[in-house]
């Protein structure tokens, strides 16, 4: 048994000061407090300052493209992101795949995160994610404007915990798009959203990808939906939870369209680090909060941040107080993957692990450039 204090801890019902926490392994056995002026004379308890926070669920990464860190260039936008991977695609071996996605999977151990919305293409990461202490949920994207079934999904539906999903409102036809949300699954989907102007822009007949599309000979049968968010809405199932992620360009008409639709949860997906990488754009933080969103983090992946750090994840989303942001990548997350019975909170009985965050600032709860995070169980 250890016993761990610390001067703060994120609960389910908030914040509380001077917890101890008794762990066997990584199951929780009891949660408590300590007097401040009895912790000289605790007997074997391990004080680490900072916040005991929950793992951390990373609500979306492609631990696939693990091996693109540092390939592609940042600062190019989208087009330049989308014709680096497909240049470098090629230039790897798959041993040198599978050593990237070790790698990365153990960073995200390290990192405090305990669960993962992954996404596949291929079959690479199922052999790392298998023996991985993370639990991963897989989404199996399909895409293609020239895929006209889900068959390239189905190969993968046999490894554990993975489902369907459409990659995007710009990327599917109408039928396979609707099919894919409509398959009788009461699996949560998980829709890249809003990244970009461009998305938006295609329904309106302009922009990037509009003009993209028309070089490549490729037509769209779904631009009289005339909107990403009124694609989704007269696509998905109401009572299907859904992750949009990325909403760097969502605004207040988009957000309506969606929640007067869904009667399911809806979890707004935010990378920011990715945003910065690949386009230099960002979510509005703000209008999200304001409008009582249920926020969640994520990395994206190697081809497009950095690290797999969700901490620094939540540093780049601008003056968000830290415990509330601690939630989104934590229960918030959780809840999005359907993992909140097991994972996201620090309960009694619960083995999910634990973290110390240490370098926030208490007077403003914002976290601080020393902000670090450290796993303990
Ligand atoms: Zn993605």
């Amino acid at each position: 048994m250890r016993r761990i204090a610390s001067h703060k801890a994120l609960l389910p019902t908030g914040t509380v000061d001077r917890p101890l926490v008794t762990l066997d392994g990584d199951r929780i056995v009891s949660i408590g407090s300590y007097r401040a002026e009895d912790l000289d004379r605790m007997e074997g308890v391990e004080f680490h300052a900072g916040m005991l926070i929950p793992p951390m669920v990373d609500a979306h990464c492609h631990l696939e493209l693990s091996y693109l860190r540092g390939a592609i260039a940042p600062g190019g936008g989208f087009a330049a992101f989308a014709a680096g991977m497909a240049r470098e695609r090629g230039r790897f071996t798959e041993e040198q795949r599978l050593e990237a996605i070790r790698r990365a999977d153990i960073e995200l151990w390290e990192g405090g995160v305990g669960a993962v919305g992954d996404i596949a293409n291929g079959a690479t990461s199922f052999a790392v994610k298998a023996s991985s202490r993370i639990r991963y949920r897989t989404f199996a994207e399909i895409f293609g404007l020239r895929t006209a079934s889900t068959s390239q999904a189905e190969a993968l539906l046999g490894y554990p915990d993975t489902t369907p999903t459409p990659h995007s409102t710009y990327s599917l036809q109408d039928d396979v798009f609707r099919s894919i949300c409509n398959d009788g699954r009461r699996s949560p989907l998980s829709i890249h959203f809003m990244e970009t102007p461009a998305e938006a822009e295609l329904y309106r007949g302009c922009g990037a990808l509009h003009d993209w599309y028309a070089t490549q000979g490729f037509t769209c049968d779904f631009l009289h939906y005339g909107s990403p968010a009124e694609r989704i809405a007269a696509s998905v199932p109401r009572d299907r939870s859904v992750l949009l992620v990325h909403c760097c360009c969502v605004r207040q008409r988009d957000i309506d369209i969606i929640m007067e639709h869904f009667t399911a949860p809806v979890y707004w997906v935010l990378c920011p680090r990715s945003n910065r990488y690949i386009s230099g754009l960002a979510p509005d933080v703000d209008l999200l909060r304001r409008n009582g969103l249920t926020i969640c983090v994520g990395t994206d992946s190697l081809a497009s941040n950095r690290s797999l750090s969700m901490l620094e994840e939540l540093k780049a989303l601008g003056d968000v107080p830290a415990d509330e942001a601690l939630v989104w990548a934590t229960r918030n997350g959780a809840a999005a993957l359907d993992m909140d019975g097991i994972t996201g909170t620090i309960e009694q009985g619960r083995r999910c692990g634990l973290s110390v965050v240490s370098g926030i600032d208490y007077a403003t709860m914002r976290f601080t450039d020393a902000s670090a995070i450290r796993r303990l169980a």
